[in-house]
């Protein structure tokens, strides 16, 4: 029998255009991003349910949601 797949929705942030402005952190629900060193958004794979509104947020659209199998 196949091993059960699970899928999951999740953040993704293309770090090198990010500009570290914040929207996506305070607008996440989750409180899954956090602003590495005043550099980039990074998004905690964990607590992160891949609900979109960090990405409808972000200025530099840099934030893609996912699909990825957990
Ligand atoms: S997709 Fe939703 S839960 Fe995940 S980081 Fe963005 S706002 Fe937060
Ligand atoms: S909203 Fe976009 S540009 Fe601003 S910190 Fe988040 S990922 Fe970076």
């Amino acid at each position: 029998m196949d091993a059960l797949v699970r899928k999951r929705r999740r953040a993704f942030v293309e770090e090198r255009d990010c500009v570290a402005c914040g929207c996506c952190m305070k607008i996440c629900p989750k409180t899954a991003i956090s602003i590495w060193h005043g550099i980039a958004a990074k998004v905690d794979p964990e607590t992160c349910v891949g609900c979109g509104k960090c990405a409808r947020e972000c200025p530099a659209s840099v934030i893609e949601i996912r699909e990825v199998t957990v």
